[in-house]
């Protein structure tokens, strides 16, 4: 491919007023993580990011980007002499890369006043220049390819083959957040909507052995390894959650446990969210999918604080859930048999509307507050970087 730089687009980024230059330094940044395997320079201006391809094969390096949050779109660019000729070439050089497109459009900026041209005169010059060169027509409605120029006095820059990136902020700028990871299929979804987003995630499990297989950790380390394409490192905390369910089947009547257990596990993660700064805790909930998902659940569970509990899926399909997790490669991981302690202890008829007075009873009735303490004393830690586990 004839392309020198690749173009990024910031996109919604722009709208952010004073923080936009520490967005931009921190789009920077990560765009600059995510190519070191490449060996490319890269720069940014108020406008854009480019990536300077010095000969290398531009596809991977695209590709990559795609991965990258905060970028609204990406196109391949070609820099050239200033002169109507240059623009004429490396336009139609361009356009033949374009596989399978028949149609195309040219859109010209004149940064160079002087130019003899206008900017209408250049598009007329170079797309006469293009229909004789090729099998190419000229759509301007719908066209299969389009080619920027914009005509500086030192050089023109000629770009094309747009696509849309992840889009999002970058990340790290919103903060960081502890998310419940299970090993099911939405949990990992969850997290990707908020890496996309731009917050920075740190896992959180409950292991419940010998009733769940401590295999699940395995489980989640390779979705560790697939969410690392979007955050390079990520913790993930196991904390032991066995004698908080016992204690809850011994003391709760089955209907009630699943609300119980949520309670807890929710105590559980806005301690460690704090102790860890950590500013919300994420779950994989999707409103109205299982029992302890009911609105009247969730207005019980989150009783417990008055801590930010984001549910990013809340309002999505499950299919929709499937197709982001298929696209993210989590979905054959999620799909492995496996036991979550959800699972292993669910009551035959849990409560979808539970009474929170009826909860605060059963819970009196334990001294759950001496377990929260051994269970966060017993957290061990994992930690992941770039598709590896790593010791800290
Ligand atoms: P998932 O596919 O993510 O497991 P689910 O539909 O099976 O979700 P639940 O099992 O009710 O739903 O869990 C809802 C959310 O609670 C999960 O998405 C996850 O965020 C959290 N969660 C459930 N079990 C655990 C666990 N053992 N450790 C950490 N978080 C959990
Ligand atoms: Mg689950």
């Amino acid at each position: 491919m004839n392309a020198d730089m690749i173009m990024i687009h910031y996109g919604e980024l722009s709208t952010k007023g004073d923080n936009r230059k520490a967005f931009i330094a921190c789009l920077l940044h990560n765009v600059r993580c995510a190519l070191k395997p490449y060996g490319v320079e890269s720069k940014a201006d108020r406008d854009h990011i480019y990536v300077y391809l010095a000969g290398k094969d531009p596809k991977p390096i695209f590709e990559r980007l795609k991965e990258v949050a905060g970028i609204q779109r990406l196109s391949l660019v070609m820099k050239a002499e200033p002169t109507l000729e240059a623009m004429q070439e490396a336009a139609l050089a361009l356009l033949q890369e374009e596989k399978g497109a028949k149609t195309f459009k040219l859109d010209v900026k004149r940064v160079n006043k002087r130019f003899p041209l206008d900017s209408y005169g250049i598009s007329c010059a170079v797309a006469d220049y293009v229909l004789d060169h090729s099998s190419l027509t000229v759509d301007l409605h719908e066209p299969d390819a389009r080619v920027k120029i914009t005509l500086r006095v030192d050089a023109s820059y000629l770009s094309c083959h747009e696509e849309l990136g992840l889009g999002g902020y970058p990340l790290g700028m919103i903060g960081k957040v502890t998310m419940l990871l299970s090993g099911g299929i939405d949990s990992p979804v969850a997290s990707y909507a908020l890496i996309r987003r731009g917050i920075r995630i740190e896992c959180l499990h409950f292991a419940s052995p010998p009733y769940t297989s401590m295999a699940v950790v395995d489980k989640l380390k390779d979705i560790l390894a697939k969410l690392n394409v979007y955050q390079s490192d990520i913790k993930l905390q196991v904390l032991p959650f066995t004698k908080i369910q016992e204690a809850i089947y011994d003391n709760v009547p089955e209907p009630y446990c699943i609300t119980t257990m949520r309670r807890m596990m929710i105590r559980l993660a806005v301690a460690m969210a704090k102790k860890n700064k950590c500013l919300a805790v994420a779950t994989g909930e999707s409103i109205g999918q299982v029992a302890s998902q009911t609105l009247e659940s969730i207005g019980v569970i989150e009783e417990v604080t008055n801590f930010p509990i984001l549910r990013p899926l809340c309002a999505t399909d499950k299919l929709s859930i499937i197709e982001t997790s298929k696209r993210i490669d989590t979905y054959d991981i999620s799909i492995r048999p496996y036991e979550d302690c959800c699972t292993i202890f669910k009551p035959k008829k849990p409560k979808t509307r539970p009474h929170l007075d009826e909860c605060l009873l059963y819970e009196s009735r334990f001294d759950y507050e001496s377990l929260i303490q051994e269970c966060l004393a017993g957290v061990e830690t994992i930690y992941f970087s770039e598709g590896q586990e790593v010791q800290k």
